[in-house]
C-alpha cells in the first residue's frame, strides 16, 4: 500500500479502526441495481471497491472485459473453481458467475469496504462464510410493469432471454426475506440515498470496531493521567 493511501484511508475512518465490511447488493435483473452500483462506486467519499466477478455469459456490447465482469470459458471457470479460488459461485440464468477471492481478502485485510452485485445463491454462500462483515440489500423494482421496460429500454439481450429474465425475476423476488434490508427502487437518488444511509449506520456499528474503540478508549483515558 503508497503511503497516500494509507492517508486517505486513515481520514476516511477516523480515529477508530474499523474491520472492512461487505455490502452486498442483490435484485432481479432490471430493478436498477447497476446504476445504483455506478453511483455508489463514483463517490469517493464511500471508498467502496467492486468485487469484479467472473462469468461464463456471453459480453453485452456495453461491458468491457475486466470492468464489468472478467469473461471467461466455461473451462477456466471449472479450473477457479475447483482450486477454490471462488468466495461463492452461482448458474444464473443458464450461464455461471463466481466472485475471485483474492481481491476480497485484500480489501478487507485494508478495514475497506467491498461492494457486490451477487444473487441470493451467492449471497448465501458468503453469509455462511462470512456472516458478521456481511451487509445485504435486496433492490426490489417498483412493478413488474417497470421492470419489464427497464429490460426492454436496455435493448441488449433478446427477447427469449428478457422473458426469461422475467420469468426468473419472479423466482428471485421471492427471496427478499434472507436479507437484511430492502429497498423499492422507484427513484434512483432516493434509493441511493438509502444504500448510503445504510452503509454508513452498518459501518459504525460497534462490533466491527471493537478492537479500535477499545484502543481510542485506553488512550481517552491515559491522557487523564498525564
Ligand atoms: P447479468 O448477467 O445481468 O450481469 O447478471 C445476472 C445475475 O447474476 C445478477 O442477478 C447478478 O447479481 C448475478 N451475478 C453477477 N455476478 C455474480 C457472482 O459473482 N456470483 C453470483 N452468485 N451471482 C452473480
Amino acid at each position: 500500500m503508497t503511503d497516500s493511501l494509507r492517508i486517505s484511508n486513515a481520514a476516511r475512518q477516523g480515529p477508530i479502526h474499523r474491520r472492512g465490511l461487505m455490502l452486498i447488493l442483490s435484485s432481479p435483473s432490471g430493478a436498477g441495481k447497476t446504476t445504483l452500483t455506478r453511483d455508489l462506486l463514483q463517490d469517493r467519499e464511500l471508498d467502496l471497491t467492486l468485487s469484479i466477478s467472473i462469468t461464463t455469459r456471453q459480453r453485452r456490447t456495453s461491458e468491457v472485459d475486466g470492468i464489468h465482469y472478467r469473461f471467461v470459458s466455461q473451462e477456466d471457470f471449472e479450473k477457479l473453481r475447483a482450486q477454490d479460488d471462488l468466495l461463492e459461485w452461482a448458474e444464473v440464468h443458464g450461464n455461471f458467475y463466481g466472485t475471485p477471492k483474492s481481491p476480497v481478502q485484500k480489501v478487507l485485510a485494508q478495514g475497506r469496504d467491498m461492494l457486490f452485485d451477487i444473487d441470493y445463491q451467492g449471497t448465501q454462500q458468503v453469509r455462511k462464510k462470512a456472516g458478521a462483515d456481511t451487509v445485504t440489500i435486496f433492490i426490489l423494482p417498483p412493478s413488474m410493469r417497470e421492470l419489464r421496460a427497464r429490460l426492454e429500454r436496455r435493448a441488449e439481450d433478446s427477447a427469449d432471454v428478457i422473458s426469461k429474465r422475467l420469468d426468473n425475476a419472479r423466482h428471485e423476488i421471492e427471496r427478499w426475506k434472507m436479507y437484511d434490508y430492502v429497498i423499492v427502487n422507484e427513484d434512483v437518488q432516493r434509493a441511493l440515498s438509502e444504500v448510503k444511509a445504510i452503509l454508513l449506520a452498518e459501518q459504525m456499528k460497534r462490533a466491527r470496531s471493537e478492537k479500535g474503540i477499545n484502543d481510542f478508549v485506553a488512550q481517552l483515558l491515559a491522557e487523564e493521567r498525564t
